[in-house]
């Protein structure tokens, strides 16, 4: 058990952190703990800009109940903020629309996310046709859906209550560029922040999202985080929201209802996906070359739609298998990362900040084994591949 004379400094603010601090303060770890943020706004976090969805159904078991920990998380969450407390949960399944091809893969997914204790199923081009009218099924194989455990929310509302309760309960917000990390040896003493002030540290998260490997990088400690632009179009079309999902289709493309429209998006091709380091501008043209004939092809109703807006957030890529990097550094083993979730960090923010927090105050995980997910693999080269990438 930690010592109650121990400090925590996370470094970042946002989801991942904010959640970390929280349940720093449930496992009961009674020392300081400090978050610093370099921008109390949040603005460009990439927490502000998601798509904010969760999703159980993943290719690798560890995601799956990092998953069914975060949508148990969000749908109790009166229980633990009160009852004024509500992010808008729409529990609704995702639906991954696969190619014949792909049939016999995505229905051993579906076998294996079942046997994790996923509420998932496999349906057949007919019975998706069934279910959703206006989704044109005549070049797809599979279509793969949950009943419970997946859907959309609001995740600054989510940030909110976690910040609030973090402070309610003595942990301190601190403004401030953390610009370096202090070592003694194989330890770290502290965290020095871009004005000269050293925050002395027993513990320190690196939760800095896209700039993650930025925080390390003169420890000489390379991360494969990189920041992807990814861009979200609002948009107004002639289909009734109340029976659309979170569709998936086989272009990559993506939609679901928000507001009195929908949100939509689709990842740019690797060739065409640079570090974005600081570009935030919408990639406009993946509308018209990609997003919209896709749309359009899958919901032919979509031909009308109308964009309201657009913005781009960064995804933190793990470049080495698209999957969180949680859990100490191999030698300095009280620099801990929560970071690396590649476009699934706000669904796993609940997972990651229960894990972290078992890890820092008891010294082990508790609940979910999140060593699979360890850096260990990092400095082995060692992927621990998700095929169900978005
Ligand atoms: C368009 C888009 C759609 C997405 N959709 C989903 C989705 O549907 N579901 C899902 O689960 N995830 C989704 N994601 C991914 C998700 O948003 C991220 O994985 C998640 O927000 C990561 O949270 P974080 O707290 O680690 O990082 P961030 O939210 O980026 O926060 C990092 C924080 O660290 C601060 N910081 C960075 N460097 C420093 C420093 N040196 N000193 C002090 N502070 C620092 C930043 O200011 C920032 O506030 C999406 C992302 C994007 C861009």
């Amino acid at each position: 058990m930690a010592q109650s004379s121990e400090s925590v400094v996370i470094i970042g603010g946002a989801i991942v952190g904010s959640s970390i601090a929280y349940f720093l303060r449930e496992q009961g770890f009674a020392g300081s703990v400090t978050v610093v943020e370099r921008d109390p706004s949040y603005q460009f976090s990439s927490t502000a800009l998601s798509a904010a969805s969760i999703r159980t159904q993943f290719g690798t078991p560890v995601n799956i109940h990092m998953s069914l920990f975060g949508a148990e998380f969000i749908r109790t969450i009166k229980d633990r903020f009160g009852a004024g407390a509500d992010i808008g949960f729409v529990e609704r399944g995702y639906l991954i629309l696969g190619g014949p091809e792909t049939v016999e893969v995505r229905r051993a997914g579906v076998e294996m996310q079942r046997l994790e204790g996923a509420d998932v199923a496999a349906l057949s081009p007919d019975e998706a046709r069934k279910l959703y009218p206006w989704l044109n099924v005549e070049d797809i194989g599979v279509a793969t859906t949950a009943w419970r455990n997946e859907g959309w929310f609001d995740a600054w509302s989510l940030l909110s209550l976690l910040r609030r309760a973090a402070r309610a309960r003595d942990v301190t917000y601190v403004e401030g560029h953390a610009e370096g990390i202090e070592l003694d040896g194989d330890r770290v003493t502290g965290v020095r922040l871009s004005d000269g002030t050293v925050i002395a540290a027993d513990w320190c998260v690196n939760a800095a999202g896209a700039a993650s490997a930025a925080v390390v990088r003169k420890l000489g400690i390379e991360l494969p985080v990189c920041a992807r632009k990814r861009t979200v179009f609002s948009i107004k079309a002639p289909l009734e929201r109340s029976n659309v999902p979170m569709l998936f289709d086989t272009s990559g493309a993506w939609i679901r209802p928000e507001g009195e429209g929908f949100i939509c998006g689709i990842a740019p091709g690797e060739d065409n996906d640079p570090d974005a380091d600081g570009d935030f501008e919408p990639a406009h043209e993946l509308l018209e070359e990609f997003l919209w004939p896709a749309l359009a092809h899958r919901i032919p109703v979509l031909e009308q739609l109308r964009v309201e807006r657009a913005w781009a957030g960064h995804y933190e890529v793990n470049m080495l298998d698209h999957n969180g990097i949680i859990g100490p550094h191999d030698k300095i083993g009280n620099l801990v990362f929560a970071t690396g979730f590649s476009g699934h960090g706000v669904m796993h923010a609940p997972a990651t900040g229960r894990g972290v927090a078992e890890f820092i105050t008891h010294g082990q995980y508790r609940t979910i084994d999140l060593s699979p997910l360890g850096f260990g693999r990092v400095r082995s080269g060692t992927p621990l591949h998700e095929t169900v990438v978005y």
